[in-house]
């Protein structure tokens, strides 16, 4: 299987290539064979990218909102034709099941092409300010060369989240994906440029953690939107504030997901599966402490455990395939050391925690795995796994799961299921999280702002809140009478 791009990066609307970068090979995590060999940045590529966004970037933000929208729009729709070739290679790039991509991938980027594209021409407007004769307003204004760093899970959703909001507000974007998705972003570029974005505003280039800091550097670079660990969100956001660039952080989590005694028992435990086990487990907001009520524990476990062991695991380009393997040999490694500290700490391992039968041993497959009788003390209940590791927590009382539910440094999303409108009203206010869902879990359409608290970042993607962090405010006084100097 290959998936060789023409070349490593898209910069003023071709592939560029420059060998001189370290060369890294694209490897499909179901079988471990190297699919692509590409090469990282060097930092004359990453001046070429960002010298030719810079020159791109002013004649687009002097177009109508109307006419980028357009072009957004267009975007959307030969990505949504083009649905089956950009899932494939999705998965080809994440080892993510096509039953999942086809839906979840190249149709949410899509969504936001569609929805900034659409919405632009009214959000993008100033307001008028009376001030008794005279009069002020203000211009919403693009901020100029955006940087967007993406993490390996969604690699095409996160290439059009933050390049959606960022050029219909009039701004360019460099983006550099993770290095360990690198093939998704450069589609994303091609379509752009074929829907008519002009040249130089949307550049992809290559690059490891040696790579990003070279743009978060850059004097040319207004913001940069990272996706990632808090770890790296750290190092990026204290790079950026030296030489105070705006910032969106998009972190990590643990999140809680608290199931009350008259919770819609399946509901339930399909929305903890889903939000543990999809995309196997590589979700940024998956509700990885999952607080079940006393009165209903026994009878989650039982269903929980045969709901979970009838997954079925296999080869991610099989319709059927539910699971499929972890994108690299170096965080699975991770999530099964993760796994045997949960075994040593007393957790009771109610089923999972091994390899899989009848997989390709080349591939990066682990069961999916749940934990019973997670303390709050725990390793695996204080630290983010970032695989398909679920833990169980017990409960007696509201207030009790709310103080251990905000008891984490953490605070990307959080959920509750119960039948009880008031309560579901009443828990959610008091969870410190930025998305949150009342019987439901890890929904997010374009419409809605996405985002954490705490040490799980700031900043807000999607919805119109997404637009201001691509722009800044410009007030202007008009005086409609002569100056009254003093002097
Ligand atoms: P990571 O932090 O290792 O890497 C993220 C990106 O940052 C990569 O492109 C990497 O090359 C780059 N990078 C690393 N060090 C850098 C530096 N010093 N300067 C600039 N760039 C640097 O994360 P990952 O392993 O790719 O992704 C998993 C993490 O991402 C998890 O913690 C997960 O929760 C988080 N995540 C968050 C969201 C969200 O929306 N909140 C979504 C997806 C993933």
């Amino acid at each position: 299987m290959k998936a060789q791009p023409p070349a490593s990066h898209f910069i003023d609307g071709e592939y560029v290539e420059d060998i001189a970068g370290a060369a890294f090979d694209s490897i499909y995590p179901a079988t471990g064979e190297v699919i692509a060999r590409l090469h990282a940045a060097t930092p004359a590529i990453v001046d070429k990218a960002i010298a030719s966004a810079k020159r791109a970037q002013g004649q687009w933000a002097a177009m109508s909102p109307t006419a980028r929208g357009r072009i957004l729009k267009r975007a959307a729709d030969i990505m949504r034709e083009r649905n089956r070739e950009l899932s494939e290679l999705e998965t080809l790039d994440t080892g993510k099941p096509i039953q999942e991509t086809i839906v979840a991938d190249p149709t949410s980027g899509a969504d936001a092409f569609e929805f900034f594209g659409g919405v632009a021409a009214a959000a993008l407007n100033g307001d008028y300010i009376p001030l008794g004769g005279d009069f002020a307003f203000t211009k919403r204004v693009p901020l100029g060369v955006c940087v967007g760093i993406g993490a390996w899970n969604y690699p095409q959703q996160i290439a059009c989240w933050k390049g959606a909001p960022a050029l219909i507000a009039g701004n360019a974007m460099v983006f550099k994906p993770s290095e360990n998705t690198p093939l998704g972003a450069l589609k994303i570029a091609e379509i752009l440029f074929e829907a008519g974005l002009p040249k130089g505003l949307y550049n992809v280039i290559q690059g490891d953690r040696t790579t990003g800091p070279l743009l978060v550097n850059h004097k040319d670079v207004a913001k940069v939107s990272l996706t990632g660990s808090v770890e790296t969100g750290r190092k990026v956001a204290g790079a950026a504030a030296s030489s105070l660039k705006h910032v969106t952080m998009e972190l990590g989590g643990k999140s809680p997901l608290i199931v009350f005694d008259d919770a819609d028992l399946e509901s339930a435990i399909g929305g903890a599966m889903l939000g543990n086990f999809y995309s196997t487990g590589q979700v940024c907001s998956n509700g990885t402490r999952v607080f079940v009520q006393k009165g209903i524990k026994d009878k989650f476990l039982s269903r929980l455990k045969e709901r979970t062991e009838k997954i079925i695991i296999g080869d991610p380009m099989v319709e059927e395939t539910q699971l499929g393997p972890m994108v690299s040999r170096a965080q699975l490694d991770k999530v099964f050391a993760y796994i045997e500290k949960g075994k040593a700490e007393g957790a009771t391992l109610l089923t999972g925690g091994g390899i899989p039968n009848d997989v390709s041993t080349e591939g990066t497959y682990i069961q999916p795995t749940v934990f019973a009788d997670v303390t709050d003390e725990m390793t695996i209940a204080r630290e983010e796994i970032f695989g398909p590791v679920m833990c169980v927590l017990d409960f007696d009382s509201e207030d009790d799961v709310i103080a251990r539910a905000n008891g984490t440094e953490f605070g990307l999303s959080a959920g509750v299921f119960t039948s009880d409108l008031t309560r579901a009203h009443r828990v959610v206010d008091r969870l410190e999280a930025g998305t949150l869902w009342i019987n439901t879990y890890n929904l997010a359409p374009v419409e809605v702002p996405f985002g954490g608290s705490k040490q799980s970042g700031f900043g807000r993607e999607n919805s119109l809140a997404a637009l201001n962090h691509y722009t800044e405010l410009k007030s202007v006084y008009v005086a409609m009478s002569p100056v009254q100097s003093p002097y």
